[in-house]
């Protein structure tokens, strides 16, 4: 794999993420995800027992992992590297197998009812006109960033310099680029 100039990355801040759902909702209308799937989803991890509890709300998509297992099982090319490593399907290439769905250490794709395995694209289609992801936009706590990890002056950079962090799964090897701020 190919290491690309920038490297786009999302950083979601489990201080102040809600769980409203705009950003699954935003990104339905976007994407026009059919009704039952979605690309990106909340979960409500609570730890501890009464009365010591703490609660953390994580906004969740695909990784766009710099080193992919869905890319790397992928027998016929479909799953690949695009701009800024962002991780994308060409639709007309994909056979439907399911490799990269077993391969996915995340959880972040399914079969698309028209045939072809869908998941976040980190909207590339936005970012490549200067828009930033949808959800992103819609958030109304400002939990979500989104930019080019390889240029320091990005909010994305920013935020994982002077904050503490954490990603999911990170013995799975696949070097996620979706960071959780703490
Ligand atoms: S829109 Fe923002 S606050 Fe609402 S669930 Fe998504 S990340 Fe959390
Ligand atoms: S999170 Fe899953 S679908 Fe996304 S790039 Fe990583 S392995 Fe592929």
């Amino acid at each position: 794999m190919s290491v690309p100039k920038k490297r786009y990355a999302m950083t979601v801040d489990t201080r102040l993420c809600v769980g409203c759902k705009a950003c699954v909702l935003s990104c339905k209308a976007e994407n026009d995800v059919p009704d039952g799937f979605c690309r990106d989803w909340i979960v409500e991890d609570v730890r501890g027992e009464f009365p010591l509890l703490a609660a953390e709300i994580r906004s969740e998509r695909c990784n766009h992992c710099s080193d992919a297992p869905c890319v790397k099982n992928c027998p016929t090319g479909a799953s690949h590297v695009n701009e800024g490593g962002a991780v994308l399907v060409t639709h007309g290439k994909c056979s439907g197998c399911k490799a990269c769905i077993a391969a996915c250490p995340y959880d972040a794709r399914f079969v698309n009812p028209k045939g072809y395995i869908d998941k976040c694209t980190f909207c590339l289609h936005r970012v490549q006109v200067g828009v930033l992801p949808a959800c992103v936009t819609v958030c109304p706590t400002r939990t979500l960033a989104f930019g080019d990890l390889n240029d320091p002056e990005s909010p994305v950079a920013m935020n994982l310099s002077s904050r503490r962090w954490k990603v999911n799964h990170p013995e799975s090897g696949a070097q996620p680029n979706l960071y959780f701020l703490l």
